[in-house]
C-alpha cells in the first residue's frame, strides 16, 4: 500500500469512502519511459470510421442523419453552470450518453475494434484488396458467410457488452457476453433479443473478462475483445477528441495558452477516459487538462496511476473496498495496467465521488437541463467543484491556470443513459430526490 504515490491523508480518505482529489506525480514527466501509444493508430481509426461509415449507415437507420458517423453533439448548459462552477469559465457536456448505435460512450471503443476485426477478415479472404475498394462488401451475404463462422467474445458490466452485441451481430458474426453481477437486467433483455448470447457471472468485472478471455482462446474462431489491454478500443475511443476538436472550433470556443481546457472523464477500467485523454494531449497538448473520476467505492485507476510504469495496479480491494455503486459502468475492482502505462503522463489527476453526490448531479442534469444520463456519467459534473477543492487548487497554482480560469472551458463528459428504460430512470430520480432528503 505505502509504494503508491499517495499521501497518507488521501490513503485514510479512501479507506473511509471520503471523496478525494489526487494529483498525478508522473504528469508530464519528461523522464519517464514512456509506452508509446501510436499517434498514427489515432488517425488510422479516424480514417478506418470514414471507410465504414456507408456501411454503418446502411445497417443502423438512426446513422442517415449523421451519413454514418456515430458522434455526439457538444452542449453548453448555462444553468448547470451557475450552479457548480464557481471556477469561473463556461461548461459544457459531451453528450455521449446519447451516441447513436450503442447508447453509451462504448459505441466509440466498441464497434471501433468490431470493424477491425471485420476488415482483418476481409483483407484475409479477399473479399476487399486494400481500403480503397468498395465497403458495401461487408452488406453482403458472401461476407456474413465469412462473418458467421466466427465469434467475437467480451466481458463486461453492460455497456461494452451493448455496443459490442449490437455492432458483432448487425454485421453477422455470433456474439457471446460475458456479464458481472453488475450488469442490470434490461442490457441483459436488450441483447438476447438480438441473438446475443448472454452468459451471466455471479462475479465481478474481473472474473467476467478472464472467463471470456479464456473461453475464447480455446476456439480458433473465436476473437476476444480484451477491455482491460485493447489498442484497437483505445483507438475508437480516442477519435472523440478529433471530433471534439472540430466542434470546440465550430462553436468558436478557443483552447489555447489563453483559454485552457478541462475535461473531466468517468473511469471504469480506463479505456474509454484513457484513450480519450491520448487523443486530447495529441490534439491540444499542454492546453488540456484532463481528470478521470471514480465512485468512492472503485478508484481502481487513482490506484493503478499512483503506482509505477510496468507493475501490476493495486486492486481497491486491498484498501477495504468493494466496488459497491449504483455507477454500474465504473464498478471495476482493478484498472487496466495497459491503459495505466500509456496515459501516466498525460493524466493531471483523478477524483472520486458518493453516489449521493452522483445522483445529485444526475437530478441537476434533469432538472436544470432536460438531460437523462445513468449514475455512471453524471459523475464528471463533480469536476469543477473538486478543481476547486484546496488540492484542485494546488494544481491550478502550480499549472500557472489562475489567472486564466474566465477565459477556461469545462466539459463534463456523460458516457451513458440513452437506452436507459423509462421506469429504470424513474427509479434514479427517486432515488435521487431520497437522499437529497436524507
Ligand atoms: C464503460 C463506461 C465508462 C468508463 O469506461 P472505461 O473504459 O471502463 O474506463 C464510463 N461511463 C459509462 C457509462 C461506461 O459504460
Amino acid at each position: 500500500m505505502s509504494s503508491l504515490n499517495i499521501s497518507k491523508s488521501d490513503q485514510e480518505s479512501l479507506c473511509s469512502l471520503k471523496p478525494v482529489f489526487w494529483t498525478n506525480g508522473a504528469f508530464c514527466d519528461q523522464s519517464l519511459p514512456i509506452n508509446v501509444a501510436n499517434t498514427s493508430e489515432l488517425y488510422e481509426a479516424a480514417d478506418r470510421f470514414l471507410r465504414f461509415a456507408p456501411v454503418l449507415e446502411r445497417l443502423f437507420p438512426e446513422l442517415s442523419e449523421s451519413n454514418g458517423l456515430i458522434e455526439s453533439p457538444l452542449l453548453e448548459v448555462p444553468l448547470l453552470n451557475k450552479l457548480i462552477n464557481s471556477l469561473g469559465g463556461s461548461l459544457y457536456v459531451k453528450a455521449d450518453h446519447a451516441l447513436p448505435v450503442a447508447g453509451s460512450i462504448k459505441a466509440r471503443g466498441g464497434i471501433h475494434e468490431v470493424l477491425c476485426f471485420a476488415e482483418k477478415l476481409a483483407l484475409d479472404n479477399g473479399l476487399v484488396n486494400g481500403v480503397l475498394d468498395d465497403y458495401s462488401i461487408f452488406l453482403t451475404a458472401e461476407a456474413r458467410a465469412i462473418f458467421s463462422q466466427y465469434t467475437i467474445a467480451v466481458g463486461s458490466t453492460g455497456n461494452l457488452g451493448l455496443s459490442i452485441g449490437i455492432a458483432g451481430s448487425a454485421l453477422g458474426f455470433k456474439t457471446v457476453v460475458h456479464m458481472s453481477s453488475d450488469a442490470k437486467e434490461w442490457k441483459k433483455t436488450r441483447l438476447r433479443k438480438r441473438g446475443v448470447k448472454v452468459v451471466e457471472h455471479d462475479a465481478d468485472y474481473g472474473v467476467a473478462v478472464e472467463a471470456g478471455r479464456s473461453e475464447a482462446e480455446a476456439d480458433r474462431f473465436s476473437y476476444f475483445v480484451d477491455d482491460e489491454r485493447s489498442s484497437h478500443l483505445f483507438m475508437g475511443y480516442a477519435v472523440a477528441a478529433l471530433r471534439l476538436q472540430e466542434q470546440l472550433k465550430h462553436q468558436n470556443i478557443p483552447v489555447d495558452e489563453k483559454h485552457p481546457l478541462f475535461v473531466y472523464l468517468p473511469a471504469g477500467v480506463g479505456g474509454a477516459p484513457g484513450g480519450i485523454t491520448f487523443g486530447l494531449k495529441t490534439v491540444f497538448g499542454d492546453h488540456a487538462h484532463c481528470f478521470f473520476a471514480e465512485p468512492v467505492q472503485a478508484p481502481c485507476m487513482l490506484l493503478g496511476m499512483a503506482g509505477d510504469l510496468n507493475t501490476d495496479p493495486t486492486p481497491v480491494y486491498e484498501y477495504g473496498l468493494t466496488i459497491d455503486t449504483d455507477a454500474d459502468g465504473l464498478a471495476v475492482g482493478t484498472a487496466s495496467q495497459w491503459v495505466c502505462d500509456v496515459t501516466r503522463h498525460l493524466l493531471s489527476g483523478v477524483f472520486t465521488a458518493t453516489d449521493k453526490q452522483l445522483y445529485q448531479h444526475l437530478h441537476s442534469l434533469k432538472s436544470l437541463e432536460n438531460i437523462e444520463v445513468e449514475p455512471s456519467a453524471a459523475i464528471g459534473c463533480q469536476g469543477p467543484l473538486m478543481l476547486n477543492s484546496q488540492a484542485g487548487q494546488e494544481y491550478l497554482k502550480t499549472h500557472r491556470l489562475l489567472p486564466l480560469l474566465s477565459d477556461s472551458t469545462h466539459i463534463a463528459w456523460l458516457t451513458g443513459g440513452s437506452f436507459v428504460p423509462k421506469e429504470e430512470y424513474q427509479r434514479y430520480l427517486d432515488k435521487a430526490v431520497m437522499l437529497q432528503n436524507e
